[in-house]
């Protein structure tokens, strides 16, 4: 599964969504990202999502917070952000450093501007299937099953992880379209006997190729979302080449899906607040 092509043309769509909305209401969405602290990964990331925004005409604005912000300040910041009226979409970039209440920040995103899908309301609206935003990386794997014609409907879709930003609402979405699913975690018994039975294969786990080829169900799908240093997956890449059906590489699979989908939210944001829809 080539998520850069697919992301290109993910992205070339908000592009163009983007024009006509400035053409026709003189209005050009905008994107604010917050980063507190210097990282190195979180700036690259930052810098990667701005360059993709302005390139796909989205104001891109950043807001760099030094390392000692506290909570207080933080949700300060996110709030005026939220208030702004031409900011259409924030970012909040995860990980916060360790003394910041990252849960509180998130919440001071209004829920009409959460272009990446991190609040409670839109965690709320993938669980029951409403509409809202997704979170983006979860978005972008279902995004990459509908582009390979993969139906959840009746398959069995393991996911290997249940952090709230990805491994819980990748599972929500999958259960919105009718999958039946399985969490798995750190606590969960013979993991591979039970990612032997997925059809389709999660893989949200933070750790260098995890998934072994003999783990996986032959032709199954296998959405590696796991960034490691290198840069390597949570999954064996040539391993499960041999077995599965489709795979996402790593680089160039699921990462890429996560800033088209930031971006195509953030248009959609910018639309909805101008029709007066909310988002
Ligand atoms: P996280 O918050 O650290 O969560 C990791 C999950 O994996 C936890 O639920 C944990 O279980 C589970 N886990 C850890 N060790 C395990 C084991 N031995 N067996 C089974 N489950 C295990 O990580 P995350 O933020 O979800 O990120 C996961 C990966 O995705 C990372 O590689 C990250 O870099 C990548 N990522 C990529 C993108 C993208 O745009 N492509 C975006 C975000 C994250 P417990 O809950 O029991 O601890």
């Amino acid at each position: 599964m080539d998520g850069a092509a697919l992301a290109r043309e993910v992205v070339a769509d908000a592009a163009k969504r983007a024009a006509d909305l400035t053409a026709a209401t003189g209005v050009t969405p905008c994107l604010a990202a917050v980063i507190v602290g210097e990282a190195p990964a979180s700036v690259t990331y930052v810098r990667m999502k701005q360059n993709r925004a302005r390139s796909a005409g989205i104001t891109s604005r950043l807001v760099a917070l030094p390392e000692p912000t506290t909570t207080e300040e933080l949700v300060a910041v996110i709030g005026q952000l939220s208030a702004d009226p031409e900011v259409h979409g924030i970012l909040l970039q995860h990980p916060v450093p360790a003394h910041i209440d990252e849960r509180a920040a998130f919440e001071a995103i209004a829920p009409h501007k959460d272009v990446d899908g991190v609040t409670m309301h839109s965690f709320a609206a993938m669980a029951f299937g409403l509409p809202g935003f997704a979170s983006a990386t979860p978005g972008g794997i279902m995004r990459l099953l509908d582009a390979h014609g993969v139906e959840p409907a009746g398959q069995h879709a393991v996911v290997i992880g249940r952090s709230a930003i990805l491994g819980k609402p990748a599972g929500m979405l999958l259960l919105a379209r009718n999958a039946t699913v399985t969490y798995c975690h750190s606590r969960t018994r013979d993991l591979p006997a039970i990612t032997r039975t997925a059809d389709i294969l999660v893989a949200a786990v933070g750790r260098p190729e995890f998934v072994r080829g003999d783990w996986i169900k032959p032709g199954a799908a296998v959405l590696d979302a796991g960034y490691n240093p290198g840069p390597v997956g949570d999954v064996a890449a040539a391993e499960a080449r041999e077995v599965a059906g489709l795979l996402t590489p790593v680089p160039g699979g699921v990462g890429p899906m996560t800033i088209a989908v930031l971006l195509a939210q953030t248009v959609d944001a910018a639309s909805g607040q101008r029709s007066g829809s909310g988002g």
